[in-house]
């Protein structure tokens, strides 16, 4: 059999550093970070704050990282937070926000959209807090998109629902934003107006946006300078790192190409119902795909040369800048010549 290139649609993350990047972390201007600030570090914190609309960032290696040191600043022992089912913080970061942030998971059902929960969910589970041996809730975590939902989209004014019952019931929000850049590019709308409101949020730099390492957390400078001691504590702290936040400022330049990962997204779906597969039209760069067994798919798709994702009773497929349009419709033709 010939070797076929395989297209790779498990996730985003898989993006490489092209060329053009590649250059710019060759020039980068740098210097000691965890001494006196990287100015190409600095460059890239200022860039990312401005973009989302909040005072101060901090670079950070991880979304992972980000999202920990947050829930290390809003949560103490005995604090309970809540955050849609299946996000990223409840599942996918080893439980870090329970065992090293000390803040007991609260999942909160799809009940308004997939991926998130309503207002009345929200002010139900903040409530009274009790007898002085119950949980106190005092955190709400966002993500948006919502990735295990299939990369579905908040809206401002929703976004603005939730995180004016968070306050009134006196909870601090964070924002999971790996893919808020998604989130933005689908509704037209700069990043800053999917912020409104948060103590913090968290951007992935190395998804989409194609950088090889890096995310960014936000919020106030006192949360930031927190932020700081915090990441240092958890081995963060990198020395010349201008080599990766200047990959990150070439990522940034590219916010507007997501377009075209959510255009390909949309003919991937489109392609894959015509082949009578049944699918969740996407919002962003993901196609959820219902197939009955997601191991015996998987394996058949590895063989035309298609990677995807297996989830509970699905296969997950993210389009990303190293898929073409070209890849996309290979990719159905791959799909098609089986079936
Ligand atoms: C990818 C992702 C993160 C962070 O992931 P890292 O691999 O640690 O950078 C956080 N939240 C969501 C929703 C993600 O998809």
């Amino acid at each position: 059999m010939t070797q076929i290139a395989p297209i790779d649609l498990r996730s985003d993350t898989v993006t490489r550093p092209d060329e053009a990047m590649r250059l710019a972390m060759a020039a980068a201007e740098v210097a000691d970070d965890v001494l006196d600030h990287d100015p190409t570090m600095r460059a890239l914190e200022d860039r990312v704050a401005e973009l989302l609309g909040v005072d101060a960032a901090l670079w950070v290696p991880t979304g992972s990282m980000g999202n920990l040191i947050a829930l290390m600043i809003h949560l103490n022992r005995g604090d309970r937070f809540l955050a849609p089912a299946g996000a990223h913080v409840l599942d996918a970061e080893l439980g870090t926000a329970a065992w090293l942030a000390g803040g007991m998971p609260h999942p909160l059902a799809w009940d308004a959209a997939p991926g998130r929960a309503s207002a009345g969910a929200i002010r139900a589970a903040a409530g009274a807090s009790g007898l002085y041996f119950n949980l106190r809730t005092t955190l709400l975590c966002l993500e948006n998109t919502h990735n295990a939902a299939g990369g579905t989209v908040t809206q401002p004014d929703e976004h603005a629902l939730l995180v004016s019952v968070a306050k009134e019931t006196g909870l601090r929000v964070h924002l999971d934003g790996a893919r808020l850049w998604n989130a933005a590019v689908a509704l037209g709308v700069p990043p800053a107006a999917l912020t409104v409101g948060v103590d913090s949020v968290q951007v992935c730099l190395s998804k989409g946006l194609g950088a090889p390492v890096g995310s960014a957390v936000a919020g106030s400078p006192t949360f930031v300078a927190e932020a700081r001691r915090i990441r240092k504590m958890l081995g963060g702290g990198v020395r010349q790192g201008g080599v990766l936040a200047a990959a990150g400022l070439v990522g940034l330049d590219r916010i507007d190409d997501l377009a075209q990962d959510h255009a390909n997204a949309r003919t991937l779906a489109e392609g894959l119902v015509e082949l009578g597969w049944t699918v969740r039209m996407p919002e962003t760069n993901m196609v959820l795909a219902e197939v009955p067994d997601p191991e015996v798919t998987l394996i058949g798709l590895r063989h035309l040369g298609v990677y995807a994702w297996p989830m509970p009773g699905m296969l997950r497929f993210v389009t990303h800048r190293d898929v073409t349009e070209a890849d996309i419709k290979e990719t159905l033709r791959r799909i098609s010549s089986a079936s």
